[in-house]
């Protein structure tokens, strides 16, 4: 050391110290003089002959580490122990060199002394700094994926929860880390989640891991959800971890209930349809025989009024009766269509846009898995429509179908939903397929009763539509697309514009 002798042996030690970054340093307590070793002087900066003192080593320092470490050192000079402390020198901020000072106060003399080494560790702070940078990275990545996601250690205990899970399951991270995992899950699972986890410990049989299912979750005050919960699996330091990613299924379970309850409502009045057009169809076809019923009993009864059988009145009265139920089966019939068909109609002011998705949603299952490309080009300037949305939403479920079984052999296959105004009072709706298209056989036949080109079709869905629009009072044709396939057009009532 500089203004100190040193043996040849001692000269050698520092040398090895000085390839690693390590130099030595002696404070006089009294004086305040600091003696460096040339490593040391090299760290710093400082010249190998230049006198330090504990001042200038205090203005080497970046400013804003000075007080820390003058501070540290003070506390071991006045109070005994060891220092630790680490700081940066000078230069243009952040561009500092790190360095670790750690020393021990001694008495050499009677003169009180502080003294130690000096460390580069700018490596590990860079090391620090960037593992710091890759974990907020991280966290920023996980605090922004919309699955909740939690980390669990092979006992259960929770290690990470994620910014999603905390909304979710009204946790905060802090009580949730340290808790077990099956504090978020309901009975039975809550008290068997242990046991399976045991369970796989020792046997390595995978029942949720890698295949994903959909579970209860438990919220923090008690009430429970679906969710669908998925685990991976990872080895950290030796120890095994599981990953939950947790997404919520309480909105696509309503959505699914609000299609069960779409579809069944749809199922109802196709069936009350197909009933109506049942009946007027019988009506037209029975009302000739039982016309004619009616004309042969009124003939016999001419004819059997000349008769002198004894039972001439009786048999008069009986087929007066049998005419009256021939008349009768007649009303029967016709009543019946009057009563389905004019059904429970309620018209109400819907959103064209949001009729088309619900009823794309029902008669486009599918679809996608078909290649089929759908595309729904609609105007939200002619959206709302006077109509009973469950009636409409089945003339469009039933075009949809149409349209995607006529696209079954297309190599291109594409679907579009329009709107325009064809009045100031009403909307057209059309939908084109890139189908088969209508032969000029089929095209005069479409909408008739019972009219179907399919093997197992029954020939009322264009039917039953035509008289949907046309008891809305719109009107609804079909024509040939130029490049092939059908356009199906109908129009419907707009809504008044609300004052
Ligand atoms: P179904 O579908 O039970 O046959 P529909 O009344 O819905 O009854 O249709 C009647 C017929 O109209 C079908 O059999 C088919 O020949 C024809 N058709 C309907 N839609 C289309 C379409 N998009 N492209 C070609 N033909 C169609």
């Amino acid at each position: 050391m500089t203004g100190i002798t040193r043996s040849s042996s001692e000269l050698h030690f520092e040398l090895r110290m000085q390839g690693f970054g390590v130099g030595t340093w002696d404070l006089n307590l009294s004086t305040r003089e600091l003696a460096w070793s040339d490593s040391t002087r090299a760290l710093f900066g400082i010249g190998n002959v230049e006198p330090v003192t504990y001042q200038l080593f205090l203005s080497l320092l970046e400013p804003r580490d000075r007080e820390r470490t003058d501070q540290a050192i003070r506390r071991v000079a006045e109070g005994g122990g060891n220092l630790d402390v680490s700081f940066r020198v000078g230069g243009s901020p952040g561009s500092g060199q790190w360095i670790r000072a750690r020393g021990m106060p001694r008495d050499e003399a009677g003169v009180r002394h502080l003294g130690g080494i000096v460390l580069d560790i700018n490596e590990e702070k860079l090391l620090e700094a960037a593992l710091r940078t890759r974990e907020t990275h991280l966290r920023s990545i996980l605090d922004t994926v919309p699955d909740a996601m939690i980390v669990i250690d092979g006992h259960g205990t929770m290690q990470f929860f994620s910014a999603a899970a905390e909304r979710l399951f009204g946790f905060t991270e802090q009580e949730a880390i340290g808790k077990n995992v099956s504090e978020l899950m309901p009975n039975p699972d809550r008290g068997r989640h242990d046991s399976y986890l045991a369970r796989y410990r020792t046997t390595g049989e995978r029942h949720i891991i890698g295949i994903g299912r959909i579970v209860t979750g438990k919220r923090r005050d008690g009430t429970t959800f679906p969710m669908h919960l998925t685990i991976g699996e990872m080895q950290s330091g030796g120890a095994p971890y599981f990953t939950g990613f947790v997404r919520d299924l309480t909105e696509h379970q309503h959505t699914q209930a609000r299609l069960q309850e779409l579809q069944s409502e749809l199922v109802h009045v196709s069936r009350l349809s197909a009933m109506g057009e049942m009946a007027s169809a019988l009506a037209h076809e029975l009302n000739q025989p039982l016309a004619a019923i009616s004309n042969y009993m009124k003939g016999s009864r001419r004819l059997l009024s000349g008769s002198q059988d004894p039972n001439a009145s009786k048999i008069e009265n009986a087929m007066d009766r049998a005419a009256e139920q021939a008349l009768r089966a007649g009303q029967i019939i016709r009543r019946l269509r009057d009563f389905v068909s004019r059904g429970e109609s309620e018209k109400r002011v819907e959103s064209l846009a949001k009729l088309i998705e619900e009823a794309g949603a029902l008669g486009l299952a599918g679809a996608r898995e078909q290649n089929i490309k759908l595309r729904f080009n609609l105007n939200p300037e002619f959206d709302r429509v006077l109509v009973d949305r469950v009636q409409v939403q089945q003339v469009l479920v039933n075009l949809f179908r149409n349209a995607l079984e006529a696209m079954a052999q297309s190599p291109r296959r594409e679907l579009i939903v329009a709107n325009a105004e064809v009045a100031d009072d009403m909307v057209e709706i059309a939908v084109s397929d890139t189908g088969s298209g209508l032969h000029d056989d089929v095209k005069p036949n479409l909408f008739q009763t019972f009219f179907t080109t399919k093997e197992t079709g029954m020939g009322v869905g264009l039917s039953i539509s035509r008289s949907i629009i046309e008891a809305h009072g719109g009107r609804m044709w079909a024509e040939s697309n130029p490049s092939g396939g059908a356009t199906f057009r109908f129009t419907l009532p707009a809504a008044p514009i609300e004052s």
